[in-house]
């Protein structure tokens, strides 16, 4: 039988009316307006749409946006100041960096710069740190949306299988790290997985991913995931963005996967649409924690 499609935008469409109704709220009672600043440095033509798409959402749910898109040519120093000058103004509670950066920047000294209590991204070695102890302040965009989509479908992690394909720091370990604590953003139930990580490195990966229960994949490589490597009745999370012609496709070869397993996302209308929506609930959740500080 074909799998339920998880239909990621419709939810993230939800999730974006309520964080909506929370950023008036917030506004009424205590005069807040959230606001999150955007870095983009470069020309890259993908970041520039994903930072016009989060301008857009901000806007439509009544978030202050503020870009910064500085050329290519910027230095580490010039990057640092501005951070250290977004880190001081009391106005703006939410600060992203759109990776990746150009080669001549230190991605990993440029996101230590950025305040934990303003790393909507949950990137800062604090925020990893507070997220592994199981007491998150802020939940990366990504893997938060993984764990909202199985929670508003009603599909558990507690006790099942999980197979997590990709370790990469936001992505694939941030999922394990947050499928494996004791308790989760909802309670028990979206926690409490045996959870097993794959890599470029695991020998016979297909062995692996057909123990899963709940199969989570996020390597960038379009359609790696086939029928014969999913259990059946398998729920199937594809993170992939492939870019391929003028559309996207997923990690997991969706025609095949789909006739096997009992639920899956497509690719696009899956987890993308998600990753926006936790972002502009960080940055809603960044600008309470600023107005009751
Ligand atoms: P990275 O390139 O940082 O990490 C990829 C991971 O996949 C690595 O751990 C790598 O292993 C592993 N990997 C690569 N090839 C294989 C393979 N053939 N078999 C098993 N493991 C493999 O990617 P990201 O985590 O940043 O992104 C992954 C995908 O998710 C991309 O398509 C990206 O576009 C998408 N993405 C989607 C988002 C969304 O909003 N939906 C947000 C962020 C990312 P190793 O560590 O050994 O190199």
């Amino acid at each position: 039988m074909a799998a339920t499609i998880l239909d990621g935008k419709s939810i993230a469409m939800q999730i974006r009316m309520e964080v909506a109704e929370g950023v008036l709220r917030l506004r009424e009672t205590t005069g807040v307006v959230a606001c999150l600043a955007a870095v983009l440095v470069g020309e890259d033509p993908a970041s520039q749409v994903y930072v016009r798409n989060k301008e857009i959402a901000c806007h439509k749910a009544g978030i202050e946006s503020r870009m910064f898109r500085l050329p290519a040519s910027t230095t580490m120093e010039e990057l640092l100041g501005l951070l250290d000058r977004l880190n001081q103004d009391d106005a703006i509670h939410g600060i992203l960096v759109q990776l990746p950066l150009p080669r001549h920047l230190e991605e990993r000294r440029v996101l230590d710069r950025v305040d934990s209590a303003k790393d909507v991204d949950a990137f800062s070695p604090e925020n990893v740190g507070l997220i592994s102890q199981g007491r998150p302040r802020f939940l990366p965009c990504t893997p938060h949306g993984v764990m909202q989509l199985l929670h508003r479908c009603g599909i558990d992690v507690a006790g099942k299988e999980v197979v997590v394909v990709g370790r990469s720091d936001i992505v694939g370990k941030p999922l394990v790290s947050m499928c494996l604590q004791k308790s989760g953003p909802w309670g028990d139930s979206n926690a409490n997985a045996t959870v097993t990580c794959a890599h470029s490195r695991t020998v016979d990966l297909a062995s692996v991913t057909r123990r899963a229960e709940i199969l989570m994949v996020a390597i960038g490589k379009a359609r790696a995931i086939t029928a014969e490597m999913v259990r059946p009745g398998a729920v199937v999370i594809d993170i992939g963005i492939n870019r391929e012609g003028d559309g996207i496709c997923g990690d997991v070869d969706f025609d095949s996967v789909k006739e096997i397993a009992s639920a899956i996302t497509p690719v696009p209308g899956g987890i993308g649409p998600l990753t926006i929506a936790m972002l502009l609930q960080n940055t809603l959740a960044a600008a309470e924690f600023a107005a009751s500080a």
